[in-house]
């Protein structure tokens, strides 16, 4: 152990041992990045660096933090439960009265026809197990072809072995070597840049669909056990589907017996204006995804909520194969059970999916207003409270920047500077929100204002350095 190391800056000791996600490791480690932002403290909508710096978060953390930051119900609930019993594992049948308590509840909550709940820890995980599910499913019913998974362009899963393989983002796959054998991809419905010349939206809808089809043809549906979609795509661009895609999209896999997962970890609880994406969109899923929302990110807590269908075919492998072999130490932990009890005690009582909805009405309507004849931005789009700007190079003829400009990323670290967290979303020149649902119309009026001063302040400065000009 290095001997000085107890004497150095929390800053440089995190430059020195913290591997962070998503970040440049050289650009970090030199100092270049300048010093990492320790978060000390949040309250509501703000978040408070140790420099003392107040931000508001308009991206909710990782568009996780639903219920606000500093909510002490849930605080209180985790140390309840931790005095009481902080563990125990819910193997061959063992319980504790938090799990059983929101297993019931998710079970009743959920879209469609759903039967039980299994755990884990993050969206990611409980992709790989429902991914697990279609592939056991598959091989019980005597269908042990049925294995191939169908995810989308631009859809966002995870980054586990698995569920990375299914996010369709190339930088997720890139020196890693995911094993992609099973998974195959498809279009996304980005009406936007996806759209043929005079191409309407339902022609575009169709189009998305005839691909689908024509991929589980080519594939032999035979082989295709499932697809796996985000009812409203987020990492990928923050992409409402077009009218009507969900319908189709349904229509196809029904035809040809392909199980749907729904990855609701982002839409889950509340952030389209619904309580869930599927309910939203009228999608029946097989099987569901959930974690951010769940416990707002109190703790770590995810689940695969499993349908009736699945779950009947499941329960009959008791006869041939004995138990059900799958299942994580912390499956169902009760700290994260009860913070999910307490979180959704939150989620209910103050009506947050009506606030999304009423507020979140709100916010889009602010978001055009301020953006829609920005000659700087090419789309604005989102629903509930998840909304996206997003910039192009020439609006008439629908170019995109110069990627070597990072105009999303430059507008990002501006809004930063106005006291606003807004995620630069990583496919393309986009910013991305998703406040707390907590979020007031006045909050929402000010996370709008500080986007536009930081928008101006890109805009200008790409005029000022040549980079850009305005159309006559
Ligand atoms: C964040 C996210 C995941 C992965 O969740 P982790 O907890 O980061 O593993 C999966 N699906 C969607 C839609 C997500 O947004």
């Amino acid at each position: 152990m290095n001997e000085s190391a107890r004497n150095i800056s929390l800053e440089e000791m995190d430059r020195r041992s913290v591997l962070h996600p998503f970040t440049v490791l050289r650009d970090h480690a030199s100092g270049k990045l300048g010093d990492p932002r320790i978060v000390e403290s949040g309250k509501g909508v703000f978040i408070k660096d140790s420099k003392g710096t107040e931000l508001l978060d308009g991206f909710a953390g990782l568009y996780c933090v639903n219920i606000g930051y500093g909510r002490t119900e849930v605080a209180d609930a985790i140390a309840e439960q931790a005095h009481k019993l902080a563990y125990y594992h819910s193997y061959a049948g063992h319980s504790s009265e938090p799990l059983i308590r929101l297993s019931d509840r998710l079970v009743s909550m959920a879209p469609g026809d759903m039967s039980k709940v299994f755990y884990g820890l993050s969206g990611s995980d409980a992709n790989e197990t429902n991914v697990k599910l279609v592939w056991y499913y598959h091989n019980l019913k005597g269908q042990p072809a049925k294995k191939k998974i169908i995810s989308r362009d631009r859809g966002y899963h995870g980054c586990s072995v698995i569920s990375g393989g299914l996010t369709g983002l190339s930088f997720y796959h890139n020196a890693f070597d995911l094993p992609t054998g099973p998974i195959r991809h498809t279009g996304v419905p980005h009406y936007y840049w996806g759209a043929n010349e005079g191409e309407s939206e339902a022609e575009f809808v169709a189009r998305r669909a005839r691909e689908l089809e024509e991929l589980i043809l080519a594939e032999g549906p035979e082989t295709v056990g499932a697809f796996i979609g985000e009812p409203v795509l987020g990492t990928g661009g923050i992409i409402p589907p077009p009218e009507g895609y969900w319908q189709a999209i349904q229509a196809v896999l029904k035809k040809y017996d392909v199980l749907l997962i729904a990855d609701e970890v982002v839409c889950g609880f509340g952030r389209t204006g619904a309580g869930f994406g599927c309910d939203k969109y009228g999608i029946e899923p097989d099987l569901i995804t959930i974690a951010k929302g769940l416990t707002s990110a109190y703790v770590p807590l995810s689940g695969s909520i499993i349908s009736r269908r699945v779950y009947e075919v499941m329960e009959t492998a008791a006869d041939s194969l004995g138990a059900f072999s799958h299942g994580y130490t912390y499956s169902g932990h009760p700290l994260g059970a009860a913070a999910a009890m307490a979180t959704l005690d939150i989620v209910e009582k103050e009506d947050l999916p009506g606030n999304a909805a009423r507020t979140g009405a709100h916010f889009q309507q602010k978001l055009k207003e301020a953006f829609a004849d920005h000659p700087l931005v090419g789309e604005v789009r989102g629903v509930g409270l998840l909304g996206a700007v997003e910039f192009v190079a020439d609006r008439e003829k629908k170019e995109r920047f110069d990627g070597a400009l990072k105009v999303g990323a430059r507008v990002s670290g501006a809004a930063l500077a106005e006291g606003l967290i807004a995620r630069a979303m990583p496919h393309g020149d986009i910013l991305g929100f998703a406040p707390p649902l907590v979020i007031t119309p006045a909050e929402v009026d000010e996370m709008v204002a500080r986007a536009r001063r930081a928008v101006d302040k890109v805009t200008d400065e790409l005029v000022r350095d040549g980079q850009w000009q305005a159309k006559a």
